[in-house]
């Protein structure tokens, strides 16, 4: 198995656990992986991620442009930003949960996250005595224009491990596919600690 094809593998592997967690519902949400210094491999617009296949992974270039001839998602641009930012990020995970949906509804620009020991999961943090101030930004149908926001806004921030997009869900990222998957799972359950606190509970 070559590079792309295992890396694709990784991705349907991912795609199929974050569906059977209700992360990426009728086809929403995308993932993608770091193949080399200057490609990306992510899935095809529209693909359920359920029931991807490897053929539905395609290969892309830092910039978003298609290397294969087939059409990427809508929100590359999203993933490629997260690759420019962070050299040593070898996984960026989109999903559409309910909780980041209706969470990302109920709070303003900023969602803040504040003594959960559950914060260990993110790089860098090694007590739940701490503040981490995750972005949440206006959903917008021009890419371009929000991941030139996205990126304004990681530029000031220390650390960041992931964003949320008003109404639509989250992104995340990891130096490797597990780091990004265990990255999902405490968002997933921070999110859904913040609903339970604020009586919306799903
Ligand atoms: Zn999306």
């Amino acid at each position: 198995m070559n590079e792309f094809e295992s890396t694709a593998r990784s991705l349907v592997d991912a795609g199929r656990e974050l569906y059977a967690l209700g992360m990426v519902p009728a086809t929403s949400g995308n993932l993608s992986a770091r193949l080399g210094d200057d490609e990306i491999a992510i899935t095809v617009s529209g693909a359920h991620k359920g029931k991807l296949d490897t053929n539905q992974i395609m290969r892309v270039d830092l910039n978003g442009a298609s290397l294969d001839g087939r059409r990427p998602s809508a929100e590359t641009l999203l993933h490629t930003g997260i690759y420019h930012r962070y050299p040593e990020v070898g996984v960026v995970l989109h999903p559409h949960s309910v909780n980041a949906t209706v969470l990302s509804r109920l709070c303003g620009d900023w969602l803040v996250l504040q003594d959960y020991e559950i914060l260990k999961a993110f790089p860098g943090i090694e007590t739940h005595a701490c503040t981490v101030n995750i972005p949440v930004f206006d959903n917008d149908q021009e890419i371009a224009r929000l991941a030139a926001k996205v990126d304004a806004c990681l530029a000031d921030l220390d650390r960041a491990a992931g964003y949320l997009i008003r109404g639509h869900g989250f992104y995340t990222w990891g130096e490797s596919m597990n780091d990004a998957l265990r990255h999902v799972e405490a968002f997933e359950f921070l999110f859904d600690c913040e609903m339970q606190i604020r009586g919306k509970r799903q």
